[in-house]
């Protein structure tokens, strides 16, 4: 393959950089996905919420891709938590999909003021030990979530998805997957291609390397040892966005880059985010 794997904290092998489809529509999804899997993605990153888990499931067995060979992700929405409610909710994304298994099942947002995540990650445990699901986890878990978490159940997350690019650089959060093990996969990697890649400091170190700014900034994110999932529905961007696995940022570029921090959220506030 042409992206290598991180080893999540169970053995399980996750490409570093796969395809979010977060804003393709359903009836989009299928040749979106088509596209990302002929140019070499093997890991796709959907959610219930996306409304597109049946596009991308057409799009993986129009494939010939042998299964185990793709790492696929959904999450589960909001007003599904709760143990019984997430057992159903699985049923009902795996069957959209038309798969057998997830590789990876994320809680798609703590709710704290619900106090319903430990339920919900209890639920997950079951749906990992009947191996239907290889990998479980959450997203947008601040570090105190994950605390409380992991004091309530048995198995560490294995990856905390949350927004993280270059003008949110979430250092304390890094640290403390780092510690505990949790994979940090960073949603909107490119921060939803707005400003950043029009940064002079980006642009620079893109002209120098003969590269794009998404390049130089997915890169950054590999060296940095991010899982990554940009988003594009644009073949030649599909492209272009696998394809930083043959250069390399040297620390000076990636010096520049990490002065870039502005602890600047493009999405909701994860401690009081409560949409349903
Ligand atoms: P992103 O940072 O991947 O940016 C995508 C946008 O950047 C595209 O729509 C396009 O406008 C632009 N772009 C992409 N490639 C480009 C290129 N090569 N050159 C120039 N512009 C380019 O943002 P995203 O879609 O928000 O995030 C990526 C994925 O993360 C989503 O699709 C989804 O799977 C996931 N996500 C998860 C959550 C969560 O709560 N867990 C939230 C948001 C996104």
């Amino acid at each position: 393959s042409k992206v290598p794997p991180i080893i999540l904290n169970n053995g399980v092998e996750m490409p570093q950089l796969g395809y979010g489809v977060w804003q393709v529509p359903d009836d989009e999804a299928e040749r979106a996905v088509t596209t990302a899997l002929e140019a070499g993605y093997r890991s796709i990153d959907t959610a219930a919420i996306y409304g597109n888990e049946e596009g991308t499931g057409k799009a993986i067995a129009a494939s010939d891709l042998p299964r185990e060979e793709l790492f696929v992700t959904t999450k589960l929405w909001n007003g599904d938590q709760g143990y019984d409610a997430t057992l159903r909710a699985f049923d009902t994304s795996l069957a959209k999909l038309g798969l057998e298994y997830v590789d990876l099942y994320l809680i798609h947002w703590p709710l704290p003021e619900r106090g319903t995540y430990v339920d919900t990650y209890k639920a997950f445990e079951k749906l990992h030990a009947d191996g239907r699901v290889r990998a479980i986890g959450v997203s947008n878990f601040l570090p105190a979530h994950l605390e409380h978490l992991i004091a309530e159940t048995s198995v560490i997350p294995a990856v905390n998805q949350i927004e993280l690019h270059p003008h949110l650089q979430q250092h304390a959060a890094r640290e403390f997957h780092a510690e505990q093990g949790i994979a940090t996969e960073a949603w909107s990697p490119l921060g939803q291609g707005k400003g950043l890649l029009e940064v002079p400091a980006v642009v620079a170190i893109a002209r120098k390397h003969g590269r794009t700014p998404a390049q130089v900034v997915l890169r950054w994110h590999i060296q940095l040892g991010n899982v990554v999932i940009p988003k594009s529905v644009t073949p030649s961007r599909i492209e272009e966005n696998i394809a930083v696995f043959d250069f390399s940022l040297d620390d000076e570029d990636l010096a520049a880059i990490s002065a870039l921090n502005e602890d600047r959220r493009l999405g909701p506030d994860p401690a009081t985010f409560d949409v349903v």
